[in-house]
């Protein structure tokens, strides 16, 4: 479930090419439609929440779901409907990106949708993927782990903190859980910035996950595929590039 980026680069596109290139079906539930170009979002408007609800009703009449992603909800009453689906459904894995605001800034949720996504919807979650800005907003601090250890406290099952924002030769994602020590990953830094990452992410280990994988070999796969879009990320506006998503992820060399 997330919203339509018509540039293309992030939101429900993102979400159905990178699940769709590892191997399984996206059920796109569009949950906002932005005005937006590669630069930013300029306005988002919410999808009727009686309108998801009739969808995800009939969706669940008729397929077996696997695993549920989020980005984007809209507003609060579109979290209430999925709070609903979630209640029919309490052992699907829920992979919840954090979408608050786009990189050039825009707002893509109120105040009353943090507070409903933090409060409700993140005690659901398997696991929680913000990246550096999201997680010192809902994590209410500078330092990682005291910001995850703060989400944690929402009841999820772990937070999977990403380093794309920060600097260093390269990436260090961290996955924060109750009582087990953290596990980090370096991903070699590509550099510069990528409009979509953080929904290309969140939505590969969603894939994983509805394929059988474990969280962790999700997370390494999904970072192998936002690796290898990145690396051939394309010029599609003026702002950032956009990866690209169309590639045949190569099996891992271990
Ligand atoms: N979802 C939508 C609809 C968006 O427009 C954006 C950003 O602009 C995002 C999610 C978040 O994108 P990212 O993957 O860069 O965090």
């Amino acid at each position: 479930m997330s919203g339509l980026d018509p540039s293309g680069g992030a939101g429900i596109q993102a979400d159905i090419q990178a699940i769709t290139a590892l191997g399984a079906h996206p059920l796109p539930v569009l949950t906002c439609l932005t005005v937006q170009d590669t630069c930013n979002v300029y306005s988002a408007t919410a999808v009727d929440a009686d309108l998801i609800r009739a969808q995800l009703e009939r969706l669940e009449g008729d397929t077996a779901i696997h695993a549920v992603k989020t980005g984007a909800l809209g507003n609060a009453k579109v979290v209430a409907v999925l709070l609903e689906f979630l209640a029919r459904h309490p052992n699907l894995p829920l992979i919840v990106d954090p979408v608050i605001k786009a990189a050039g800034g825009g707002d893509l949720a109120d105040l009353e949708l943090i507070e409903s996504m933090t409060r409700q919807l993140f005690n659901h979650a398997e696991v929680i993927t913000p990246n550096g800005i999201e997680l010192v907003l809902l994590g209410h601090s500078d330092n990682e782990e005291q910001a995850a250890r703060h989400i944690l406290d929402a009841g999820c099952q772990s937070v999977l903190a990403t380093g794309g924002h920060g600097e260093g030769p390269d990436i260090i994602n961290t996955l924060y859980r109750g009582h087990t020590p953290p596990k980090h990953w370096a991903v070699e830094r590509v550099g510069g910035e990528y409009h979509g990452t953080g929904c290309t992410l969140a939505a590969s280990i969603a894939a994983g996950r509805a394929a059988g994988l474990s969280l962790e070999e999700a997370i390494e796969q999904a970072q192998r595929f936002v690796s290898a879009a990145i690396g051939r990320a394309l010029a599609v506006g003026k702002g950032q590039p956009v990866p690209d998503r169309s590639i045949v992820l190569p099996r891992p060399s271990s």
